[in-house]
Protein backbone atom coordinates (compact mmCIF):
# COMPACT_ATOMS: atom_id res chain seq x y z
CA UNK A 1 0.00 0.00 0.00
CA UNK A 2 1.71 3.20 -1.06
CA UNK A 3 2.05 6.10 1.61
CA UNK A 4 -0.46 8.21 0.37
CA UNK A 5 -3.52 5.48 0.49
CA UNK A 6 -2.58 5.10 3.45
CA UNK A 7 -2.89 8.45 4.63
CA UNK A 8 -6.93 8.13 3.44
CA UNK A 9 -6.92 4.62 5.66
CA UNK A 10 -6.07 6.50 8.53
CA UNK A 11 -8.37 9.25 8.16
CA UNK A 12 -11.10 6.37 7.80
CA UNK A 13 -10.04 4.76 10.53
CA UNK A 14 -9.92 7.81 12.78
CA UNK A 15 -13.53 8.81 11.80
CA UNK A 16 -14.73 5.55 12.52
CA UNK A 17 -13.36 5.49 15.97
CA UNK A 18 -14.25 8.69 16.84
CA UNK A 19 -17.91 9.60 15.09
CA UNK A 20 -21.09 8.50 15.33
CA UNK A 21 -21.85 5.78 12.05
CA UNK A 22 -25.00 7.21 11.18
CA UNK A 23 -24.08 8.00 7.85
CA UNK A 24 -22.22 5.28 4.89
CA UNK A 25 -20.06 8.00 2.92
CA UNK A 26 -17.58 6.87 0.09
CA UNK A 27 -14.34 6.53 1.21
CA UNK A 28 -12.84 9.65 -0.39
CA UNK A 29 -11.34 12.26 2.13
CA UNK A 30 -11.68 15.41 0.88
CA UNK A 31 -9.00 18.10 1.67
CA UNK A 32 -10.13 21.23 -0.50
CA UNK A 33 -12.43 22.21 -3.03
CA UNK A 34 -12.92 24.67 -5.74
CA UNK A 35 -16.28 25.05 -8.03
CA UNK A 36 -17.37 21.83 -9.47
CA UNK A 37 -14.21 19.53 -8.29
CA UNK A 38 -13.47 17.92 -4.86
CA UNK A 39 -9.54 17.20 -3.79
CA UNK A 40 -8.70 14.22 -1.70
CA UNK A 41 -6.22 14.10 0.70
CA UNK A 42 -3.92 12.30 -1.77
CA UNK A 43 -4.99 15.09 -4.39
CA UNK A 44 -6.73 13.23 -6.60
CA UNK A 45 -9.59 15.53 -8.42
CA UNK A 46 -13.23 14.28 -8.88
CA UNK A 47 -16.31 16.14 -9.94
CA UNK A 48 -19.00 16.75 -7.15
CA UNK A 49 -22.06 15.73 -8.47
CA UNK A 50 -24.12 15.74 -5.45
CA UNK A 51 -23.22 19.31 -4.88
CA UNK A 52 -23.75 18.47 -0.40
CA UNK A 53 -27.09 17.46 -1.52
CA UNK A 54 -27.77 20.82 -3.32
CA UNK A 55 -26.19 23.27 -0.83
CA UNK A 56 -23.63 23.99 -3.01
CA UNK A 57 -25.43 25.42 -6.44
CA UNK A 58 -22.93 28.10 -6.67
CA UNK A 59 -19.82 25.85 -6.16
CA UNK A 60 -17.41 25.09 -3.58
CA UNK A 61 -16.12 27.63 -2.03
CA UNK A 62 -17.24 30.57 -4.47
CA UNK A 63 -14.94 33.96 -3.95
CA UNK A 64 -17.23 36.29 -3.85
CA UNK A 65 -19.36 34.71 -1.09
CA UNK A 66 -16.10 33.99 0.70
CA UNK A 67 -15.43 37.74 0.33
CA UNK A 68 -18.87 38.71 1.96
CA UNK A 69 -18.17 35.98 4.92
CA UNK A 70 -15.08 37.03 5.85
CA UNK A 71 -15.80 41.23 5.36
CA UNK A 72 -18.56 40.40 7.39
CA UNK A 73 -16.94 38.33 9.99
CA UNK A 74 -14.58 40.74 10.77
CA UNK A 75 -17.17 43.20 11.52
CA UNK A 76 -20.11 41.39 13.40
CA UNK A 77 -21.03 37.68 13.62
CA UNK A 78 -23.67 37.61 16.08
CA UNK A 79 -25.82 39.81 17.82
CA UNK A 80 -29.14 37.82 18.95
CA UNK A 81 -32.13 38.99 18.25
CA UNK A 82 -31.77 40.81 21.25
CA UNK A 83 -30.81 43.18 19.52
CA UNK A 84 -30.92 44.69 16.00
CA UNK A 85 -28.30 44.04 12.76
CA UNK A 86 -27.79 46.19 9.85
CA UNK A 87 -28.01 42.35 7.82
CA UNK A 88 -31.05 40.55 8.56
CA UNK A 89 -33.29 43.70 7.34
CA UNK A 90 -31.66 43.30 3.85
CA UNK A 91 -31.24 39.69 3.54
CA UNK A 92 -35.42 39.66 4.23
CA UNK A 93 -36.37 41.84 1.81
CA UNK A 94 -34.36 40.28 -0.63
CA UNK A 95 -35.69 37.00 -0.50
CA UNK A 96 -39.16 37.70 0.02
CA UNK A 97 -39.32 39.68 -3.26
CA UNK A 98 -37.01 36.73 -4.73
CA UNK A 99 -40.20 34.64 -3.66
CA UNK A 100 -42.79 37.02 -4.22
CA UNK A 101 -43.88 36.79 -0.84
CA UNK A 102 -44.39 39.13 1.73
CA UNK A 103 -41.83 38.09 5.04
CA UNK A 104 -39.17 36.00 6.43
CA UNK A 105 -38.59 33.86 9.46
CA UNK A 106 -34.58 32.81 9.21
CA UNK A 107 -33.48 30.24 10.90
CA UNK A 108 -30.12 27.99 10.43
CA UNK A 109 -31.08 24.14 9.49
CA UNK A 110 -33.63 22.70 7.14
CA UNK A 111 -35.26 20.64 9.81
CA UNK A 112 -35.85 23.93 11.67
CA UNK A 113 -37.21 25.39 9.04
CA UNK A 114 -39.30 23.07 8.22
CA UNK A 115 -40.43 22.96 12.38
CA UNK A 116 -41.14 26.75 12.17
CA UNK A 117 -43.70 26.36 9.00
CA UNK A 118 -45.09 23.45 10.80
CA UNK A 119 -45.10 25.97 13.82
CA UNK A 120 -46.91 28.37 11.74
CA UNK A 121 -49.84 26.50 9.86
CA UNK A 122 -50.43 25.53 13.37
CA UNK A 123 -51.07 28.39 14.89
CA UNK A 124 -52.88 29.85 11.83
CA UNK A 125 -54.99 27.04 11.74
CA UNK A 126 -56.17 28.30 15.21
CA UNK A 127 -56.34 31.71 15.11
CA UNK A 128 -57.54 32.39 11.67
CA UNK A 129 -59.00 28.87 10.56
CA UNK A 130 -61.02 28.33 14.03
CA UNK A 131 -59.57 25.10 14.95
CA UNK A 132 -60.35 23.65 18.41
CA UNK A 133 -56.79 23.86 20.47
CA UNK A 134 -54.44 20.85 19.70
CA UNK A 135 -56.62 19.71 16.80
CA UNK A 136 -54.57 20.56 13.87
CA UNK A 137 -54.03 17.93 11.15
CA UNK A 138 -50.91 18.66 8.58
CA UNK A 139 -51.22 16.37 5.23
CA UNK A 140 -48.17 15.33 4.52
CA UNK A 141 -46.69 13.03 2.08
CA UNK A 142 -45.35 9.10 1.83
CA UNK A 143 -41.60 8.88 1.43
CA UNK A 144 -41.10 12.65 2.68
CA UNK A 145 -38.35 13.77 3.61
CA UNK A 146 -37.94 16.83 5.51
CA UNK A 147 -35.33 16.28 7.91
CA UNK A 148 -34.27 14.56 11.04
CA UNK A 149 -36.03 16.22 14.00
CA UNK A 150 -38.23 14.12 16.27
CA UNK A 151 -41.55 15.69 15.02
CA UNK A 152 -40.11 15.42 11.02
CA UNK A 153 -38.99 11.82 11.59
CA UNK A 154 -42.47 11.27 13.38
CA UNK A 155 -44.37 11.24 10.40
CA UNK A 156 -41.57 9.89 8.01
CA UNK A 157 -42.73 6.74 6.08
CA UNK A 158 -39.00 5.12 5.99
CA UNK A 159 -38.13 3.04 8.63
CA UNK A 160 -34.72 4.01 9.24
CA UNK A 161 -35.44 7.27 10.05
CA UNK A 162 -38.13 6.12 12.79
CA UNK A 163 -37.07 2.83 13.78
CA UNK A 164 -36.30 4.00 17.59
CA UNK A 165 -37.22 7.10 17.90
CA UNK A 166 -40.89 7.36 19.26
CA UNK A 167 -43.01 8.91 20.40
CA UNK A 168 -44.00 10.58 17.75
CA UNK A 169 -46.03 13.97 17.49
CA UNK A 170 -49.80 13.39 16.48
CA UNK A 171 -51.13 15.52 14.00
CA UNK A 172 -50.21 14.72 10.72
CA UNK A 173 -51.46 12.73 7.95
CA UNK A 174 -50.09 10.55 5.41
CA UNK A 175 -51.59 10.47 1.25
CA UNK A 176 -49.63 9.05 -1.17
CA UNK A 177 -47.21 11.37 -3.20
CA UNK A 178 -49.02 13.26 -6.19
CA UNK A 179 -52.44 11.98 -5.50
CA UNK A 180 -54.38 14.72 -5.92
CA UNK A 181 -57.87 12.58 -4.72
CA UNK A 182 -56.24 11.45 -1.80
CA UNK A 183 -55.12 15.05 -0.43
CA UNK A 184 -58.80 16.30 -1.37
CA UNK A 185 -59.94 12.91 0.63
CA UNK A 186 -57.42 13.79 3.51
CA UNK A 187 -58.80 17.50 4.03
CA UNK A 188 -60.87 18.06 6.87
CA UNK A 189 -62.14 20.97 9.02
CA UNK A 190 -59.00 20.61 11.06
CA UNK A 191 -56.43 20.58 8.36
CA UNK A 192 -54.69 23.31 8.52
CA UNK A 193 -51.89 22.89 5.55
CA UNK A 194 -49.85 20.61 3.15
CA UNK A 195 -46.60 20.53 3.36
CA UNK A 196 -45.08 18.86 0.34
CA UNK A 197 -41.56 18.54 -1.80
CA UNK A 198 -42.36 19.48 -5.45
CA UNK A 199 -39.58 16.56 -6.57
CA UNK A 200 -39.00 13.82 -3.55
CA UNK A 201 -35.38 13.56 -3.81
CA UNK A 202 -34.21 11.77 -1.39
CA UNK A 203 -36.89 8.88 -2.14
CA UNK A 204 -34.90 9.04 -5.48
CA UNK A 205 -35.87 11.78 -7.13
CA UNK A 206 -39.01 11.50 -7.35
CA UNK A 207 -41.13 13.28 -9.62
CA UNK A 208 -44.70 13.89 -9.18
CA UNK A 209 -47.44 13.58 -12.33
CA UNK A 210 -47.51 17.00 -14.67
CA UNK A 211 -50.02 19.28 -13.03
CA UNK A 212 -49.97 17.43 -9.45
CA UNK A 213 -48.86 20.90 -8.02
CA UNK A 214 -51.18 23.08 -9.39
CA UNK A 215 -54.22 20.78 -9.19
CA UNK A 216 -52.74 20.83 -5.35
CA UNK A 217 -52.92 24.30 -4.99
CA UNK A 218 -56.18 24.80 -6.00
CA UNK A 219 -57.59 22.13 -3.79
CA UNK A 220 -55.52 23.99 -0.88
CA UNK A 221 -57.04 27.54 -1.61
CA UNK A 222 -60.78 26.23 -2.27
CA UNK A 223 -60.08 24.58 0.84
CA UNK A 224 -58.47 27.15 3.17
CA UNK A 225 -55.79 25.04 3.72
CA UNK A 226 -51.88 26.53 3.51
CA UNK A 227 -49.73 25.02 0.70
CA UNK A 228 -46.31 24.76 2.67
CA UNK A 229 -43.36 23.86 -0.22
CA UNK A 230 -40.07 22.36 1.25
CA UNK A 231 -37.60 23.80 -1.77
CA UNK A 232 -34.75 23.19 0.84
CA UNK A 233 -33.56 21.21 -2.20
CA UNK A 234 -35.41 21.73 -5.46
CA UNK A 235 -34.82 25.28 -4.80
CA UNK A 236 -32.36 28.34 -5.66
CA UNK A 237 -32.30 27.19 -9.25
CA UNK A 238 -31.63 23.42 -9.14
CA UNK A 239 -34.47 21.82 -10.47
CA UNK A 240 -33.70 24.86 -14.00
CA UNK A 241 -36.79 27.36 -12.25
CA UNK A 242 -35.75 29.59 -9.50
CA UNK A 243 -38.28 27.49 -7.26
CA UNK A 244 -39.54 23.97 -8.77
CA UNK A 245 -43.03 25.09 -8.37
CA UNK A 246 -42.53 28.13 -11.47
CA UNK A 247 -42.30 25.05 -13.54
CA UNK A 248 -45.95 25.08 -12.57
CA UNK A 249 -46.40 28.53 -12.32
CA UNK A 250 -47.37 27.77 -8.12
CA UNK A 251 -47.03 30.31 -5.49
CA UNK A 252 -47.29 28.33 -2.01
CA UNK A 253 -48.26 30.09 1.45
CA UNK A 254 -44.75 29.25 2.07
CA UNK A 255 -41.71 28.49 0.55
CA UNK A 256 -39.29 26.27 3.17
CA UNK A 257 -35.33 26.62 2.09
CA UNK A 258 -32.11 25.88 3.05
CA UNK A 259 -29.33 24.26 1.84
CA UNK A 260 -27.94 26.82 -1.22
CA UNK A 261 -29.35 29.85 0.55
CA UNK A 262 -25.48 29.84 1.61
CA UNK A 263 -24.18 28.11 -0.98
CA UNK A 264 -22.52 25.82 1.19
CA UNK A 265 -20.50 28.34 3.64
CA UNK A 266 -22.84 28.49 6.49
CA UNK A 267 -26.24 27.01 7.34
CA UNK A 268 -28.95 29.39 6.93
CA UNK A 269 -32.69 28.48 6.24
CA UNK A 270 -35.72 30.54 6.31
CA UNK A 271 -39.73 30.38 6.34
CA UNK A 272 -40.49 32.63 3.66
CA UNK A 273 -44.48 33.47 3.54
CA UNK A 274 -47.49 35.39 3.42
CA UNK A 275 -48.07 37.96 5.58
CA UNK A 276 -50.73 36.53 7.41
CA UNK A 277 -49.00 33.31 7.79
CA UNK A 278 -45.79 34.92 9.29
CA UNK A 279 -48.02 37.24 11.25
CA UNK A 280 -48.65 34.58 13.45
CA UNK A 281 -45.17 35.29 15.17
CA UNK A 282 -45.39 37.45 17.68
CA UNK A 283 -42.41 38.01 20.22
CA UNK A 284 -41.42 34.97 22.38
CA UNK A 285 -43.36 33.08 20.49
CA UNK A 286 -40.65 31.72 18.54
CA UNK A 287 -37.10 32.31 17.84
CA UNK A 288 -33.01 31.12 17.29
CA UNK A 289 -29.86 32.41 18.63
CA UNK A 290 -28.53 32.13 15.62
CA UNK A 291 -31.20 32.32 13.18
CA UNK A 292 -30.74 35.49 10.95
CA UNK A 293 -27.89 36.17 12.43
CA UNK A 294 -25.29 39.24 10.16
CA UNK A 295 -22.97 36.77 9.28
CA UNK A 296 -25.22 34.54 7.96
CA UNK A 297 -27.92 36.97 6.27
CA UNK A 298 -24.60 38.30 4.38
CA UNK A 299 -23.46 35.22 3.27
CA UNK A 300 -27.18 34.17 2.26
CA UNK A 301 -27.59 37.43 0.90
CA UNK A 302 -24.56 36.86 -1.55
CA UNK A 303 -24.98 33.54 -2.23
CA UNK A 304 -28.30 35.08 -3.88
CA UNK A 305 -26.71 37.22 -5.73
CA UNK A 306 -24.30 34.97 -7.52
CA UNK A 307 -27.74 32.91 -8.36
CA UNK A 308 -28.85 35.57 -10.11
CA UNK A 309 -25.43 37.62 -11.20
CA UNK A 310 -24.39 34.29 -12.97
CA UNK A 311 -27.77 33.21 -14.21
CA UNK A 312 -27.36 29.98 -12.86
CA UNK A 313 -30.87 29.49 -13.43
CA UNK A 314 -31.10 29.37 -17.11
CA UNK A 315 -27.92 27.46 -16.99
CA UNK A 316 -29.39 24.66 -14.67
CA UNK A 317 -32.51 24.52 -16.93
CA UNK A 318 -29.76 24.64 -20.42
CA UNK A 319 -27.54 21.95 -18.76
CA UNK A 320 -29.67 19.73 -17.47
CA UNK A 321 -31.76 19.23 -20.48
CA UNK A 322 -28.42 18.51 -22.61
CA UNK A 323 -27.40 16.52 -19.50
CA UNK A 324 -30.11 14.21 -19.79
CA UNK A 325 -30.20 13.76 -23.51
CA UNK A 326 -26.94 12.49 -23.00
CA UNK A 327 -27.45 9.81 -20.32
CA UNK A 328 -30.24 8.86 -21.95
CA UNK A 329 -28.11 7.32 -24.60
CA UNK A 330 -26.67 4.60 -22.27
CA UNK A 331 -28.31 1.11 -22.67
CA UNK A 332 -27.18 -1.13 -19.88
CA UNK A 333 -29.99 -3.90 -19.02
CA UNK A 334 -29.69 -2.59 -15.35
CA UNK A 335 -30.97 1.13 -16.06
CA UNK A 336 -34.48 1.47 -15.53
CA UNK A 337 -35.11 4.88 -15.96
CA UNK A 338 -33.38 8.39 -16.56
CA UNK A 339 -35.49 11.26 -15.29
CA UNK A 340 -34.87 14.65 -14.31
CA UNK A 341 -35.09 18.23 -14.27
CA UNK A 342 -32.85 20.80 -14.36
CA UNK A 343 -29.53 19.62 -13.04
CA UNK A 344 -31.68 17.43 -10.87
CA UNK A 345 -30.96 14.35 -12.74
CA UNK A 346 -31.67 10.79 -11.86
CA UNK A 347 -30.82 7.03 -13.20
CA UNK A 348 -33.19 4.41 -12.07
CA UNK A 349 -31.52 1.19 -11.62
CA UNK A 350 -33.05 -2.61 -11.46
CA UNK A 351 -30.13 -3.43 -8.90
CA UNK A 352 -28.02 -1.42 -6.17
CA UNK A 353 -26.72 1.73 -7.14
CA UNK A 354 -23.99 1.74 -4.69
CA UNK A 355 -21.42 -0.69 -6.73
CA UNK A 356 -21.75 1.64 -9.82
CA UNK A 357 -21.48 5.09 -7.50
CA UNK A 358 -18.10 2.80 -6.48
CA UNK A 359 -17.26 2.37 -9.65
CA UNK A 360 -18.03 6.28 -11.07
CA UNK A 361 -15.46 7.10 -7.60
CA UNK A 362 -12.58 5.11 -8.90
CA UNK A 363 -13.28 7.08 -12.92
CA UNK A 364 -13.44 10.37 -10.44
CA UNK A 365 -17.06 11.07 -10.51
CA UNK A 366 -19.42 11.23 -7.02
CA UNK A 367 -22.50 10.52 -6.68
CA UNK A 368 -24.24 9.37 -3.82
CA UNK A 369 -26.87 6.37 -4.10
CA UNK A 370 -30.52 7.64 -2.73
CA UNK A 371 -32.68 5.09 -1.74
CA UNK A 372 -30.90 2.03 -2.93
CA UNK A 373 -31.55 2.28 -6.13
CA UNK A 374 -31.25 5.31 -7.62
CA UNK A 375 -28.01 7.93 -8.78
CA UNK A 376 -28.69 11.04 -8.32
CA UNK A 377 -26.35 13.32 -10.54
CA UNK A 378 -26.59 17.14 -9.24
CA UNK A 379 -23.60 19.24 -10.24
CA UNK A 380 -22.98 22.84 -8.82
CA UNK A 381 -25.06 25.07 -11.25
CA UNK A 382 -21.76 26.86 -12.32
CA UNK A 383 -20.14 23.43 -13.74
CA UNK A 384 -19.28 23.89 -17.16
CA UNK A 385 -19.93 22.06 -20.05
CA UNK A 386 -16.70 20.70 -20.93
CA UNK A 387 -16.44 19.27 -17.11
CA UNK A 388 -19.77 17.77 -17.76
CA UNK A 389 -18.65 15.81 -21.23
CA UNK A 390 -15.66 14.80 -19.21
CA UNK A 391 -18.43 13.20 -16.70
CA UNK A 392 -20.56 12.13 -19.39
CA UNK A 393 -17.53 10.38 -20.40
CA UNK A 394 -17.26 8.62 -17.35
CA UNK A 395 -20.74 7.47 -17.61
CA UNK A 396 -20.28 6.02 -20.88
CA UNK A 397 -17.35 4.22 -19.32
CA UNK A 398 -19.42 2.33 -16.39
CA UNK A 399 -22.83 1.86 -18.16
CA UNK A 400 -21.56 1.28 -21.32
CA UNK A 401 -23.19 2.96 -24.73
C1 LIG B 1 -31.92 18.48 3.36
C2 LIG B 1 -33.38 18.61 3.44
C3 LIG B 1 -34.04 18.94 4.64
C4 LIG B 1 -33.31 19.08 5.96
O1 LIG B 1 -32.32 20.04 5.95
P1 LIG B 1 -31.16 20.00 7.08
O2 LIG B 1 -30.40 21.25 6.86
O3 LIG B 1 -30.36 18.76 6.84
O4 LIG B 1 -31.85 19.97 8.40
C5 LIG B 1 -35.41 19.10 4.60
N1 LIG B 1 -36.10 18.94 3.47
C6 LIG B 1 -35.51 18.62 2.30
C7 LIG B 1 -36.34 18.48 1.07
C8 LIG B 1 -34.14 18.43 2.25
O5 LIG B 1 -33.56 18.08 1.11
Amino acid sequence: MSQVTKKTDEFIALEDRWGAHNYHPLDIVVERAEGPWLYSVEGRRYLDCLSAYSAVNQGHCHPDILKALTQQAARVTLTSRAFRNNQLPVFCKKLASLCGLDAVVPMNTGAEAVETAIKAARRWGYHHKGIATDRAEIIVCENNFHGRTTTIVGFSSDSGSRQGFGPFAPGFVSIPFGDVEQLEAAINSNTCAFLVEPIQCEAGVRIPPDGFLREAAAICKTNDVLLLLDEIQTGLGRTGRMFCADHEDVRPDAFILGKALAGGFYPVSAVVGSKELIGVFDPGSHGSTYGGNPLGCAVALEALQVIERQKLVARSAEMGEWLLGELSRLHNSAIKEIRGRGLMVAIELHELARPYCEQLKEQGVLCKETHDRVIRIAPPLITERSDLEWAVDKFDKVFGV
